[in-house]
């Protein structure tokens, strides 16, 4: 029998933000050693190590957004809250935080 987590999905591959799992906060050189246990902040070590040594793929977050008619002539971007007034000028990608705009929305 296997033991899954319901969190992980393993038919597909899942990135994570390696850099962000680095900044973990609990490392050898950072723990409290008095009432720590030394051999939990150790295996902590071991699985960052690990994950440090695994195949590395460079990737960019999709963000993807719609524009929303907004108050008067204003065009809303739906991933940042972004207001514009001509938004045709950026309507493939809102100017603002770079989403991808997949499907126009008619001003009327
Ligand atoms: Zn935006």
């Amino acid at each position: 029998m296997t033991k899954t987590n319901s969190y992980v999905d393993d038919t597909k591959m899942q990135l994570i933000d390696l850099n962000a799992l680095n900044r973990f906060p609990i490392r050898l050189s950072n723990y409290d050693s008095e009432n720590g246990n030394e051999n939990f902040v150790l295996g902590i070590e071991c699985v960052l190590e690990y994950a440090n040594n695994l195949h590395v793929i460079d990737a960019e977050i999709q963000r993807q957004g719609q524009w929303v008619p907004w108050a008067g002539n204003l065009m809303k971007c739906t991933y940042c809250g972004h207001e514009y007034v001509d938004y045709v000028e950026c309507k493939n990608f809102c100017g603002n935080c770079g989403a991808k705009m997949s499907v126009e929305v008619d001003k009327e």
